[in-house]
């Protein structure tokens, strides 16, 4: 996301990066620097998932083409989400998207990126959502962005025959219930799914920063 003055600034007051959680410091802990990254693969394209990408200067970025396009041109209700410039026309400062001039690979369908490291489409949050599944040695993960919002999301709620807990905040609730079924089938387990808004991942980044590759060749 944003650093803290430009999140508490264009984005809900109270928004705040903090000390030492930008991409680029979470980087650095694990012994890399945004110009090391070949690959950047964004699960959608809201404000708090697309900052410094001018720090990757040597990345190849994916994205949805579905999303890519709705990021261009969205409902102005989303024009916060996507940082819209007709939204700041008559701002002093003007904002500039971080994807503004960054050419953006766009892709559709479920797509290898490398071997070991696939999309898939999780539509409902945004229009062009995406999924990241990447085979550890642990099992295969699903970086699921913000279409799984909170792990509470993948909960049943039995008296009400909900196989799943709707999250409050979507573009699409059909899609996005239909998103969170098939990563529930998906996941071997649910310590695999990995969403963006958890809080306790940052609990588990302490002992885990950083998840192992591993080239499953029997795939
Ligand atoms: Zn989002």
């Amino acid at each position: 996301m944003a650093w803290t003055e430009s999140a508490g600034k264009y984005h809900h007051s109270g928004s705040r990066q903090p000390e030492g959680l930008s991409i680029v410091d979470q980087l650095g802990k694990i012994g890399y620097k945004p110009e090391d990254i070949e690959i950047v693969v964004f699960t959608h394209l809201h404000w708090d998932h697309i900052y410094y990408m001018d720090r990757f200067t040597k990345a190849v970025f994916y994205a949805h083409e579905t999303e890519y396009q709705f990021a261009l041109n969205p409902i102005p209700l989303y024009y916060k989400s996507y940082e819209h410039p007709k939204l700041y026309e008559n701002a002093e400062e003007k904002i500039v998207r971080p994807f503004e001039g960054i050419p953006i690979k766009t892709i559709r369908g479920e797509t290898e990126i490398v071997k070991g490291v696939r999309v898939f489409e999780t539509p409902g949050h945004s229009p062009g959502h995406q999924s990241v599944e990447v085979d550890t040695k642990d099992g295969s993960y699903i970086c699921c962005g913000d279409s799984i919002f909170i792990l509470d999301n993948i909960r049943p709620v039995p008296e009400i025959a909900y196989d799943l807990t709707p999250p409050g905040r979507y573009a699409d609730i059909v899609s996005t219930w239909k998103s969170i079924e098939l990563q529930k089938k998906r996941a071997a387990r649910p310590d695999l799914i990995l969403p963006c808004h958890e809080k306790n991942l940052l609990e588990r980044i302490k002992e885990t920063p950083l998840l192992v590759f591993c080239i499953i060749q029997t795939r």
